[in-house]
């Protein structure tokens, strides 16, 4: 497998147990709670996993993604 932005060979596959939710910002929206599955970061709500390019940094997914559940319901809230 190869970065899909550089082509670099030094991808790095991390993942991590999330056992007491998570704390995100996007934009001005923050969250907190178990972890989101839209995120490009983890495809359980229990287990972050992602694979990164070790020389240009990119993360290794199909972007842009979709609006996030947590831009969607923070705009809600602020219609009241
Ligand atoms: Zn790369």
């Amino acid at each position: 497998m190869n970065c899909q932005t550089c082509e670099s060979k030094r991808l790095l596959e991390f993942s991590s147990e999330v056992t007491e939710g998570c704390h995100i910002f996007i934009d001005k929206h923050e969250y907190m709670g178990d972890l989101p599955t839209d995120i490009g970061l983890a495809d359980r709500d229990d287990m972050l996993a992602f694979i990164f390019c070790l020389d240009c940094g990119q993360i290794q997914d199909d972007f842009p993604l979709e609006p996030t559940i947590i831009e969607g319901e923070e705009e809600a809230e602020e219609d009241d």
